[in-house]
């Protein structure tokens, strides 16, 4: 890309301006819902190993509490800055709004390379970061939950969890400070794939929907599609495993250090083990090396899905792009440059707001459980199996025929956490995706889906805040 600048933030509310002229609200309400309430950055000192003091980055931003606690994921990243975490915690606004989560947008961010730190510096940096917030009121399960992100996962979570009950002891909710958190500690099972199910959930429903495949000039479903995925960490791995359960072709995959392809599909699982094992994910058997990782966003398929970070698609390689679908699992990997681009080619760009939105309503789901203290599917599972078991001898006896094992074992089985955490979320998705589409359609104006989904989120907070009475 060209060294021309970009603000995130900036990216995100020209959307947002573009989005506003197609909503009911006056400029003042429009200002309060586009700016961030509160940032704190700050600066703590953490000893490494070897002895060393290094001064340590970090933020904290609370976009909205229009409605409270400001939920939002934490990013260890060297490109972290200000910029970059209040355009995160501006789309957490609006994403949780697409979704119906009631949250407010929050994001955190310290500026770190985790690959180049110890796990105990990278525990100490963690620990001291979660006092920080503490000591401003910038964390806890009614004023703001952080979740992982890009370069954190359930590790670190627990190391948040662990610091704020050590310092807020007695506190009963003191999990739900929290969300992503390894289920010991009070996750919820399905949290860690949350996110690539909820992307492949959004997808699939775009697929299923005949008038927006005649846009993407596309046969309806999600079967035998060509899809490429770029980062295979949290989100992209996952996604990529759902496409290929539900039987796409992965037929090209890229990480930082190279990409790979294959026009027959990849194995994502073999892919991935391949990689833990050699250190990389070139020269996996049977594919072929891009010359270059970027390359693998070029290819010809029907989707492209980037899961890695922002602003990898620009005005220089979206006209190269051949995808008809761009499913954007990241948050921000296209300039707006690169979306008018696509716009103008008749691509079908599904925004990340609402794409990758699965995180956050299941971390939404972790709070819940955080707060009742109790496991989905604890109460009901069992009284479900036994009338189940019921009916089904009804059945029997009435009818005088036997149901095979295999159907009785299915048609028995009461949920558990995993299966009520992902049914909860494949609703969110396909209510959010009939919502953009319907307001979409309404307007033959909104030029794309983006500009849709901001509609609608707009509207939402638009009237959070008007029924607050913040605006007499
Ligand atoms: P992660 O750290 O687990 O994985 C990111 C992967 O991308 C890593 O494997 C990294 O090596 C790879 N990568 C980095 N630069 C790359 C490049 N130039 N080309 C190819 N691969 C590259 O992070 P994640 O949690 O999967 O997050 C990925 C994106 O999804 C971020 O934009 C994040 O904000 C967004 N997101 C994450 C969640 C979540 O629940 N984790 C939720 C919503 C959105």
């Amino acid at each position: 890309m060209s060294e021309k600048h970009y603000s995130f933030f900036g990216n995100v509310n020209k959307t947002f301006d573009k989005a506003a002229a197609f909503t009911k609200w006056d400029p003042g309400v429009l200002e309060q819902i586009k700016e961030c309430n509160a940032v704190y950055q700050m600066k703590f000192p953490v000893k490494m190993d070897d002895g060393r003091i290094e001064v340590i980055e970090a933020y904290r931003v609370q976009h909205s509490q229009h409605k409270t606690p400001c939920k939002g994921g934490i990013r260890f990243a060297a490109e972290v800055n200000q910029d970059e975490v209040m355009a995160l915690a501006a789309l957490m606004t609006y994403k949780c709004a697409i979704v119906n989560v009631p949250f407010g947008g929050g994001k955190g961010g310290i500026k770190v390379d985790p690959k180049k730190y110890s796990a105990y510096e990278l525990e100490k940096i963690t620990r001291r970061y979660t006092a920080e917030l503490i000591k401003k009121n910038f964390i806890g399960p009614g004023t703001d939950v952080p979740a992982p992100d890009y370069g954190t996962g359930e590790r670190e979570m627990s190391w948040i969890l662990d610091t704020y009950s050590s310092l807020r002891p007695g506190e009963i909710d003191s999990a739900g400070c929290v969300t992503g958190k390894p289920v010991t500690q009070g996750g919820v099972r399905g949290r860690r794939e949350a996110t690539g199910l909820g992307v492949f959930f959004g997808l699939r429903q775009v697929c299923n929907m005949p008038e927006m495949m005649k846009k993407a000039g596309l046969s309806p479903g999600v079967e035998g599609k060509r899809v490429v995925v770029q980062g295979l960490g949290n989100v992209g791995y996952h996604t990529a495993k759902f496409f290929q359960d539900a039987g796409a072709k992965i037929i090209g995959l890229a990480e930082y250090e190279g990409a790979i392809y294959n026009e027959e599909g990849l194995d994502v699982d073999e892919v991935f083990q391949n990689r833990r094992k050699t250190g990389t994910i070139l020269n996996f058997p049977g594919a072929k090396n891009f010359a270059k990782n970027t390359d693998a966003l070029e290819m010809d398929c029907e989707i492209l899905i980037p899961a890695a970070l922002e602003n990898v698609i620009h005005e220089e390689n979206a006209p190269k792009v051949k995808a008809k679908i761009i499913g954007e699992a990241a948050n921000g990997p296209l300039t707006p440059e690169a979306d008018e681009i696509f716009a103008q080619r008749g691509m079908l760009v599904v925004p990340d707001m609402y794409l990758n939105a699965g995180g956050v309503t299941v971390s939404y789901f972790e709070w819940l459980k955080n707060l009742s203290h109790v496991r989905y599917g604890r109460m009901e599972k069992r009284f479900t199996e036994n009338m189940n078991a019921h009916i089904i001898g009804q059945i029997e006896s009435l009818s005088g025929k036997k149901i095979d094992s295999e159907e009785k074992e299915f048609i028995m089985h009461g949920a558990d956490e995993v299966d009520l955490v992902y049914s909860g979320l494949e609703e969110t998705m396909i209510t959010a995706t009939r919502e953009i589409v319907e307001v979409w359609k309404s307007n033959p104006q909104i030029p794309d889906m983006r500009t849709a989904a901001f509609v609608v989120a707009i509207d939402k907070v638009g009237t959070s805040y008007a029924e607050l009475g913040i605006f007499p």
